[in-house]
């Protein structure tokens, strides 16, 4: 029986490890692997502190910091949790969780099970991540000055994306499969001043091309049905991201895009004893110190209810 079990093992299950540890709670964290999803990443722009740091090296702080805390933390590294439940107790509020070949339980849950981007689902796109496909216009627009890119997704993601981009690259082709952009029109204003943004409407990524990096991109323009190509470097897709809740959504409130939802200055669930944090939540900015911030807080918030128990 543990005070708490974490699940996810990116930024924002390993600093709510952390505090958990040094707060003396008995605590499981389960995960697939350490650092999450920017882990991939050969080039992370925003760990205050460290300028530029590649994805692994993260990885690698953030296990060497879980292991400071050992002795009250036990990592569960490789599984994933299948199911929860809550268990039916009169006296006390406990839960339940599934692995594929075990079971845990414990007073309260912490769910830092993050995101997964939406792909383009088209030829060449896992090739090429990271090299010139990239899903997090903050992180990677320094990488395209001076260059072509292309921006998928018209709407407000895909918006923000330009206007990160506009003081790096060279000339942005924003391709949106409707007949219409959908961002609000204020950040539409801002992303289209200037002349670096070509607006390709009806339009639909069919293929990348390129040798070791992006070099182009064929798409079909829906409205003529003829095949084009273009030459660029980057590709920002920008159509949302898919966040790891299946698991909990019979137990807690989750919003239309299947995000938990949560009190942003606790990070309670809508179930008593289970909070959620970082980039599965419904809070805005997906970013790692977001994550790990809002980890912490609720990590103690947690504290404070365990304490009152
Ligand atoms: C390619 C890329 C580059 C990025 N670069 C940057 C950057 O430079 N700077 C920046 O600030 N942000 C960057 N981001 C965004 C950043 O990665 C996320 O905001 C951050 O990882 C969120 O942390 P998290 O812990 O909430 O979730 P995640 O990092 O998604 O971690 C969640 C963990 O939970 C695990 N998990 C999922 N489901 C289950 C389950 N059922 N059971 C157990 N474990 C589960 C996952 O495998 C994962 O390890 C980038 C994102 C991507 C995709």
């Amino acid at each position: 029986m543990y005070d708490l079990i974490i699940i996810g093992l990116g930024p924002a299950g390993v600093a709510a490890a952390v505090y958990a540890g040094r707060n003396k709670l008995k605590t499981l964290v389960i995960g697939e692997e350490i650092g999450g999803q920017s882990a991939v990443s050969t080039d992370i722009q925003n760990w205050i502190g460290i300028p530029s740091l590649p994805g692994a090296e993260m990885a690698a702080g953030l296990s060497k910091h879980l292991d400071t805390v050992k002795e009250d933390v036990h990592v569960f590294n490789g599984s994933v949790v299948k199911s929860i439940a809550k268990i039916d107790s009169k006296s006390k509020i406990m839960f339940k969780i599934m692995t594929e070949n075990d079971e845990y339980e414990a007073t309260t849950l912490l769910i830092a099970s993050g995101g997964r981007r939406r792909k383009l689902g088209i030829p060449r796109e896992d090739e090429f991540i990271e090299k010139g496909v990239y899903y997090c216009t903050i992180c990677d627009a320094p990488l395209m000055t001076n260059r072509k890119v292309a921006v998928i997704g018209g709407g407000n993601a895909g918006l923000e994306s330009i206007i990160n981009l506009l003081p790096y690259a060279s000339q942005i082709y924003l391709m949106e499969i409707t007949g219409q952009l959908r961002g609000s029109k204020k950040t539409q204003e801002k992303a289209l001043q200037g002349d670096k943004t070509v607006v390709l409407l009806n339009t639909k990524p069919l293929e990348i091309l390129g040798d070791q990096f992006v070099s182009g991109l064929i798409y079909e323009d829906l409205a003529s049905h003829e095949r084009r190509k273009i030459a660029l470097e980057g590709i920002f897709v920008e159509i949302g991201s898919i966040p790891n809740s299946e698991f909990a959504k019979d137990l807690v409130e989750t919003n239309q895009y299947g995000e938990i939802v949560v009190d942003p200055l606790s990070g309670r669930t809508s179930v008593t004893g289970i909070w959620a944090a970082g980039d599965v939540t419904s809070l805005p900015y997906k970013q790692n110190n977001i994550a790990m911030g809002d980890a912490v807080r609720a990590t103690l918030n947690i504290c404070d209810y365990l304490l009152k128990d």
